[in-house]
């Protein structure tokens, strides 16, 4: 007997993936979506945090340029400071909240290399346990998460706001 796999904001997702229009992040940069619908964790004068909405784990959380850039090189330098700083501080709120016993940071840079959203350069943070027993990728592309992702956002948002 299998367990269902249960995933609500995916299917959201592709509810509304249609209806999508513009690039979502500068949509969250420009606090385009209601505080309640926002994933945005925390934002600085540059840059901001977000989850990512396809997460690989519990708390993946993305960091980008408040300005809409597709090239990694075409950041200013205070803009690098800015993703690297709230970077940082995304390991610490996460570190809090989660206590991961690692963490993933990195570019994924075109298609190839895994970039869902290309137009718009950002950074991956990823919180690691040991053994990450809720990661499953090769499943039909669903992965199993123990905490809806505004239940994540609140939280991590709490985090932030303590520091
Ligand atoms: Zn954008």
């Amino acid at each position: 007997m299998t367990k269902p796999l249960w995933a609500p904001w995916r299917l959201e997702y592709i509810e509304q993936a249609d209806a999508d229009d513009g690039c979502v992040f500068c949509r969250e940069a420009l606090g385009e979506l209601p505080e309640s619908e926002s994933l945005v964790v925390a934002r600085g004068d540059l840059a901001f945090v977000l989850l990512n909405k396809f997460p690989y784990s519990s708390g993946h959380l993305i960091v980008a340029p408040s300005r809409h850039e597709a090239d990694l090189a075409g950041l200013t330098e205070e803009e690098a400071l800015a993703v690297h700083r709230l970077g940082v501080d995304a390991l610490d709120a996460l570190g809090r909240t989660y206590d991961p016993q690692g963490f993933n940071l990195g570019w994924n840079l075109g298609r190839a290399a895994g970039a869902g959203i290309t137009s718009h350069v950002h950074l991956h943070v990823v919180p690691r346990w040991g053994g990450d027993t809720n990661f499953m990728p090769v499943l039909a592309d669903v992965k199993v998460l123990p905490e809806h992702l505004l239940a994540t956002r609140d939280r991590l948002r709490s985090a932030w706001a303590s520091r």
